[in-house]
């Protein structure tokens, strides 16, 4: 944790909690290990593992594009003045609205099946996600390259949607590939680019080719950029890359405040963050590295619970922490990606605040909402 403890404990106390926290330093840092990695390839942020304007302001600055897979990010992409060709527009089902917004921005469409090639707008740049039917090293809410998974055509339609593309006057740029999520293994990423490069003499050199996102935080990023160069060189092609939470999820944590304890057979400390504002540990099983903001001599195991009537509203189980009382702060590492995306407003909570740190300054970045900004829409 690079910002300091007090410090945290001084934006809690200022901001209230549950609290998002985002360093700005590592999120510089993400995006420099990114372009150490793959070099010059152009970078799409996934928008949707945290859609802040922010952030997102940091990140076209510094000049990364944008994967919008929505009418709403794609809002969010023009409202920070992105356009052009740091746009994409991804999707299994878009709208028609969709469509509209990313004609009108002049952005570059990822055709997701056969049948897109005649609802894009006219004259279209254009690449075709390919599904790589593989089996990959994550959970399998996260696999989205596998067979039988809604992502993409086949590796046997591919080329035909890149000739039927260019038959009704798109500009079929290349191929995208898109495997999941929170991928450990770069050798999922080696078997994937195989996939594709064994369609080298169907397709013809290409102008792009997309080798999408899904790195773990501990993957070995040099390893799979190496591996999407090869496949992008086979196909002639430039590479983009479009990370999403390899990007931000380091630079965030979530501050919750310790409600009370509870002994039911096993040892609950109840905070005031849940499945609501830290949806990832009830949807994906996800582990996140838990730091204590206090001290105490002695250590036991505790599951760490949310105030949500659901049982499964817990984020963490079994996590070794000095005896903790009402007041406390815990530090939810490894937040910044799907954290604040994924909150809600299930049982009317207020989605949380979000600061930034940038050094000694701290921005407040998303006020916290209020009840009243949570059933706006019904009066
Ligand atoms: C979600 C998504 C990404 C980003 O995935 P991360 O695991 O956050 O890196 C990239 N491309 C596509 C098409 C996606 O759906």
């Amino acid at each position: 944790m690079s910002i300091p403890r007090d410090a945290l404990q001084a934006a809690a106390d200022a901001h209230g909690t549950p609290l998002y926290v985002y360093d700005a330093a590592e999120l510089d840092a993400a995006l420099a290990r990114v372009r150490d990695a793959f070099g010059d390839a152009r970078v799409y942020y996934a928008m949707k593992a945290n859609p802040n304007l922010t952030l997102l302001r940091r990140l076209h600055a510094a000049g990364v594009g944008f994967e919008c897979v929505s009418a709403g990010e794609l809002a969010r992409a023009e409202h920070i003045g992105a356009a052009g060709a740091n746009i994409l527009v991804n999707g299994p089902a878009k709208s028609e609205a969709e469509y509209a917004a990313g004609a009108r921005l002049g952005a570059t469409f990822i055709v997701d099946r056969a049948e897109e090639v005649s609802l894009l707008p006219p004259a279209s740049r254009a690449l075709v996600r390919v599904n790589p039917a593989l089996a990959v090293s994550t959970h399998d809410h996260l696999a989205t390259g596998a067979a039988g998974s809604k992502f993409g055509v086949t590796l046997e339609q591919a080329p035909r949607v890149l000739d039927a593309l260019r038959a009704a006057g798109h500009d079929a740029l290349g191929l995208h590939v898109h495997i999941g999520s929170a991928i450990r293994d770069a050798g999922d990423f080696t078997a994937a680019f195989g996939r594709l490069t064994d369609l080298r003499e169907r397709t013809g050199p290409l102008t792009v080719l997309d080798a999408g996102g899904g790195w773990g935080l501990d993957a070995d990023l040099h390893g799979i950029a190496r591996e999407a160069r090869h496949a992008a060189q086979a196909f002639g092609a430039e590479l983009w890359v479009e990370p999403g939470r390899y990007l931000v999820a380091r630079a965030g944590q979530l501050l919750t405040r310790v409600v009370g304890t509870k002994h039911t057979g096993r040892n609950f400390v109840l905070v005031d963050a849940g499945m609501t504002e830290l949806l990832r540990p009830m949807l994906y099983g996800a582990v996140h590295p838990v730091a204590p903001l206090w001290s105490a001599p002695d250590q036991q195991a505790w599951d760490i619970a949310g105030p949500a009537c659901e049982s499964g509203d817990v984020l963490a189980r079994d996590v070794p922490l000095p005896t903790p009382e009402r007041g406390h702060l815990l530090a939810f590492a490894e937040a910044g990606a799907y954290g604040a995306a994924m909150s809600s407003t299930y049982l009317t909570r207020s989605r949380p605040a979000e600061v930034l740190c940038e050094g000694d300054q701290w921005t407040l970045v998303r006020r916290r909402e209020t009840p009243q900004d949570v059933w706006a829409a019904e009066e």
